[in-house]
């Protein structure tokens, strides 16, 4: 007899117990229905609390941010054991102002499973400049709100100018040098992510301090002009500083021609008006890596709607971490690790997510409007792994085996990785 022929009114007594006010076929029925998992080993979450002052919590408390966190609060039945911290935000990040604009970052020294990427939250106003620099480190965007120049150079001296506009991405590989500029009345905001979770917005190598930081008589050898050329030099670096207005971009493009020409694939890409990579009632998914946004050799990206009440389904991505930012609405997501471990939190816009990878997880709409966030990979291709995709294409009586389902309950199955299922 295997264990798990064992009666479920013994194995689950303790979850029996705690609806033991239903009626009693009713109970057993409820009692299973919400106890999925393995909770007798051990026995976590509200439901397996009998005595009275269990579910007590008079402690020191801040409502208004408790309330932010119901599934922290009050774990789901199934989660069980713990794990490091997936959830981080914007929302709490030290704003650092200049005249022309801010920025915020959560790196990994506010947050650390995020090993693979650094996430900076920056807006610059009408004009506002982040000043030119480069960075160790690839740089991928995504456009928040408003309108924006770039300027970037490739390392055969090939320049690009381009204005990108909400939901555009930009990719700037490690070491090229580039800036950026707010345009129009909106001025630009956008969100970026270095490769690397310990790089930092706050730490790149900018203009101003190595002119500063170069003797004159050096500066005067390297541009062919008499030293004193540089004695207005700031001081000071700049890093974000309020501009002019820079004109047409056409000009722009002209002035910064080279011989060598332009970069043969441009560092910008449309996210937003890329086509579904899969639609379904519930929502879609929209991919860009280097197989569509060529340049981005570093930095996959899935940008991901899910519809009110919409489940982004049961999967995992077996090439890479994943780092999430929420840009609408309000999400529930579970993560799975051996143990077994199994954690609950809730996300909404501005926040950021983090799951290792292999590990399982899905993303659940909680909100009454739409859902978007975007999954980022420290790799040069999206993949994932669908749990149903791999269950539908599995011999059916090895599934039937492990799950004790029937073989009608498992050809209903989805077969074709919705990504996201309505519920
Ligand atoms: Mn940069
Ligand atoms: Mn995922």
């Amino acid at each position: 007899m295997t264990e798990d022929a064992i009666p479920d009114l013994s194995r689950r007594k303790i979850l029996v117990g705690a609806v033991a006010s239903a009626a009693a076929v009713g109970a057993v029925a409820t009692a299973r229905a919400a106890s999925f998992g393995n909770p007798d080993s051990p026995a976590e979450g509200r439901i397996n609390a009998r005595s009275r002052t269990s579910l007590d919590d008079p402690g020191p408390k801040n409502p208004a941010l408790a309330g932010q966190f119901p599934s922290f609060q009050d774990p789901p039945a199934t989660d069980i054991n713990g794990m490091p911290l997936f959830w981080a935000s914007f929302n709490n990040a030290h704003k650092r102002y200049q005249n022309g604009g801010w920025a915020r970052e959560v790196t990994q020294d506010d947050f650390a499973i995020s090993q693979d990427i650094a996430g900076v939250n920056m807006r610059l106003a009408q004009n506002g400049i982040r000043e030119m620099h480069w960075h160790q480190q690839a740089e991928w965007a995504i456009m928040l709100d408003g309108k924006c120049r770039i300027t970037v150079l490739d390392e055969q001296g090939r320049p690009q100018v381009a204005d990108v506009k909400t939901g555009d991405l930009w990719y700037f590989p490690a070491g090229l040098p580039h800036s950026l500029q707010g345009l129009g009345a909106t001025g630009a905001e956008f969100l970026l992510a270095f490769d690397n979770g310990k790089a930092s917005e706050f730490n790149t190598l900018l203009l101003s301090d190595w002119i500063a930081h170069t003797p004159p008589d050096v500066l005067a050898a390297n541009f062919g002009v008499p030293s004193d050329a540089f004695k207005d030099i700031p001081l000071d670096n700049l890093w974000i500083f309020q501009g002019q207005d820079p004109g047409p971009l056409a000009a722009d493009q002209r002035a910064v021609q080279s011989a060598r020409g332009a970069p043969p694939q441009p560092f910008i890409f449309s996210l937003s008006d890329l086509p579904p990579t899969r639609q379904t009632k519930g929502g879609f998914v929209q991919i860009a890596d280097s197989r569509n946004f060529k340049t981005s050799t570093t930095v996959a990206a899935a940008l991901v709607t899910v519809k009110p009440g919409g489940l982004r389904e049961l999967h995992w991505h077996p090439n890479a971490d994943e780092w999430q930012y929420y840009i609408k609405g309000q999400a529930r997501m579970t993560v799975f690790d051996t143990g077994p471990k199994a954690t609950t939190g809730d996300f909404r816009a501005g926040d950021i997510g983090y799951v290792k990878k292999s590990l399982g997880h899905y993303v659940q709409n909680t909100g009454g409007t739409d859902l978007v966030f975007l999954e980022l990979f420290k790799s040069d291709h999206y993949a994932e792994v669908s749990l149903s995709d791999w269950l539908s294409h599995s011999p059916p009586q090895l599934v039937m085996e492990h799950l004790n389902i029937s073989r009608e309950t498992l050809a209903r199955f989805p077969k074709n990785r919705p990504d996201v299922v309505p519920v």
